[in-house]
């Protein structure tokens, strides 16, 4: 079958050889990775093998960059001119970062100018974190231009789960400045989820351990219908690898008697201590089994055991344990209702890590997928999907206008509001507005008006074979799933018989973005209007309401009610008809308060005189 690709947001058709990127843009490495004959690939540097590129930027001082591991050898000889860590600074004001200032070796200062978001100087010129990024960007862009040998302008990029608006369009922005067109950000442990093909039908609980070189976070993810929903998050972002090495640094100070001061004043022995402390925790995490591990600098002589190493890494492994209680907590779960642990980050490798959570979760995790790329695969399986390679798509990621459904008086109740970042879920309760009724129509809509005659409709069905219950009685739960694509289900249940039914409509098929504009404009426009009208319809809804239980008051209530108050709530509830044919809500609303404050005290004497009934022929021993 052949397919034919429509972006339906831009109208454009896509070329099949049109190759999405995944890219994981981290704090200490980045990546990027595609599809390659079906099956995701990350792109390696010119000797084949290595697939990481350090998020490392250095600065010459004619102005040129050089980013990944030849800005690398710069941290140590260079500082001031090299940049690390930047994604710790997307999106960030200098309120957020004071007093982590030290953390960086760089200078970062405050940009008035700039809705104080943080700048970084180097020389006499001056970054933003997007400007960085886009480098890294830039850098990986090139990587994957040459390997493919062909233009590389589209990608998906992961972000941290718990990276909020302006860090996720700070992302976007750097994409954008390097060239790339980001159709997507993904969350980075929904992109490992799915390298794990975890997003199967059955449905998933699945805990993220992603503890990198710097940064450690841990999220529950619930994977349902191709619907990732992140229930919690928690982490710590500063811990990871780097605190292994310094355990182990510390610790070798101690046994040569060494000042601390020494790593600072002589630059050569503080490089190779710490390059031999993350060589001796390889070497003493690697599968070969190596319990000892021997080093020396210069006059001294340094040495580590495995248990050595365990013992001063166990309270640093303990705190990320302490991290996913916490989340379990939030996401009101048990390690029992987690059905597959993931491992991201190279620091996972440590096999007491593994244990640890292993252990604590009460199941093996799954570490098979390299965890420095595990990310970036999962983020070319996503871009892929996007591409029309697997699926042909909408390219939203937010949802552009509201959805809801029509109620009573042709009014518009939202149930997935505007802006919703997408997949989601929403559902509502409703309920029967007649004795009786067995049907109930659930007619969607897409827009910003009050009523829904101003709205866009997509479509409508009826939920069949309700029980003949009294108005009121019936659960009807309407739930809208609108998955990555701007495909919505809707699925109307009544939970008191379990009748339901469900249909599938697309959510802005065929809508431009000047048609969403206009739709969003026409609801500013008439906002007023539409409160007014919406005040009014409410009005009604209730007045006929109070009408028909009036109705049926006197008529089961007829023999403990007088001629007269049968007579004047009569007339009442005329009157009250009379103004819900009117356009005066005000009087609707008044005629409304006389019958309700006229039979509040004769409600009372039916409910006493029921309760009288209800005893009778019952015997109290
Ligand atoms: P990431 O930020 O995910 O790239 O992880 C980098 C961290 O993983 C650094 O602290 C590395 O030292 C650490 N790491 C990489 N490989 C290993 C390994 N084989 N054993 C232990 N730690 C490792």
């Amino acid at each position: 079958m052949a397919l034919i690709n429509i972006n339906l947001k831009s109208g454009t058709v896509e070329k099949q050889n049109d190759i999405i990127v995944g890219i994981d843009l981290g704090t200490t490495n980045s990546l990027v990775a595609y599809i390659n004959d079906g099956q995701p690939v990350c792109v390696t540097d010119a000797t084949g093998k290595n697939t990481l590129v350090p998020s490392v930027l250095h600065f010459n001082t004619e102005g040129g960059v050089l980013v990944g591991d030849a800005a690398k050898e710069k941290l140590i000889t260079d500082p001031q001119n090299t940049i690390y860590s930047v994604k710790r600074l997307m999106g960030k004001s200098y309120k957020d970062v004071s007093g982590f200032e030290n953390y960086f070796g760089y200078t970062i200062i405050d940009a008035p100018d700039e809705e104080s978001l943080v700048k970084i100087r180097v020389g006499d010129k001056f970054y933003t974190p997007v400007e960085l990024s886009s480098f890294i960007l830039k850098e990986l862009k090139t990587r994957i231009e040459t390997t493919l040998g062909q233009p590389i302008a589209k990608a998906v990029i992961t972000v941290p789960a718990y990276f909020n608006d302006s860090q996720r369009q700070a992302t976007r922005d750097a994409g954008k400045l390097a060239g790339l067109d980001v159709l997507r950000i993904v969350n980075e442990p929904t992109a490992a989820a799915l390298a794990y093909g975890l997003n199967t039908e059955r449905g998933e609980t699945v805990a993220v351990f992603d503890l990198g070189g710097g940064t450690f976070d841990i999220s529950i993810l619930q994977i349902q219908d191709g619907i990732f929903e992140v229930l919690s998050t928690h982490g710590d972002t500063f811990l990871g690898g780097d605190d292994f090495d310094r355990a182990i640094i510390d610790f070798w100070l101690q046994q040569n008697n060494i000042s601390n001061e020494l790593i600072f004043k002589d630059k050569e022995f503080g490089q190779a201590i710490r390059l031999g402390a993350e060589k001796a925790k390889k070497a003493l995490s690697d599968e070969l089994g190596i319990r000892n591990y021997e080093l020396r600098i210069g006059q001294y002589m340094f040495q580590i055991t495995k248990a050595e190493f365990e013992r001063l890494i166990s309270p640093l492994v303990e705190r990320t344990i302490d991290s996913c209680k916490k989340a379990l907590a939030d996401a009101k779960l048990q390690t029992a209702d987690i059905q597959a642990v993931v491992m991201v980050g190279g620091s996972t490798r440590v096999p007491l890590v593994k244990e640890r959570v292993a252990a604590f979760f009460g199941k093996p995790v799954y570490d098979n997928i390299n965890p420095d790329e595990v990310v970036a695969l999962g983020a070319a399986i996503q871009a892929d999907v996007l591409a029309g390679n697997q699926r042909d798509v909408l390219l939203i990621d937010i949802t552009p206008l509201s959805l809801g459904i029509e109620t009573v008086g042709g009014l518009m109740d939202v149930i997935i509001a505007r802006n919703s970042k997408i997949p989601t879920k929403a559902a509502r309760q409703y309920t029967t507005s007649v004795d009786g009724q067995k049907n109930l129509k659930v007619a969607v809509y897409q827009g910003e008006r009050d009523l829904v005659q101003h709205n866009r409709k997509l479509g409508e069905f009826v939920l069949r074979g309700i029980p003949p219950m009294p108005a009121g009685l019936p659960k009807i739960d309407i739930a809208f799933y609108l998955d990555a694509d701007g495909i919505l289900r809707v699925k109307a249940k009544e939970l008191r018989s379990n009748v339901e039914q469900e249909v599938t409509m697309k959510s802005s098929y065929g809508l431009s973005e000047e048609e969403m504009a206009l739709m969003l404009i026409d609801s500013i426009q008439n906002a007023e209007s539409d409160m007014k009208a919406r005040a009014l319809l409410e009005a009604r809804n209730e007045a006929n309401n109070v009408i028909l239980a009036a109705e049926k008051f006197i008529v089961q209530n007829a023999a403990i009610l007088s001629e007269e108050e049968i007579e004047e709530t009569k007339s009442l509830t005329k009157q009250l008809r009379k103004t819900v044919i009117g356009d005066d809500k005000d009087a609707i609303n008044a005629a409304m308060a006389d019958l309700n404050v006229y039979t509040e005290p004769l409600a009372h004497r039916a409910l006493d005189a029921n309760i009288m009934t209800a005893m009778k022929g019952k015997q109290v021993v």
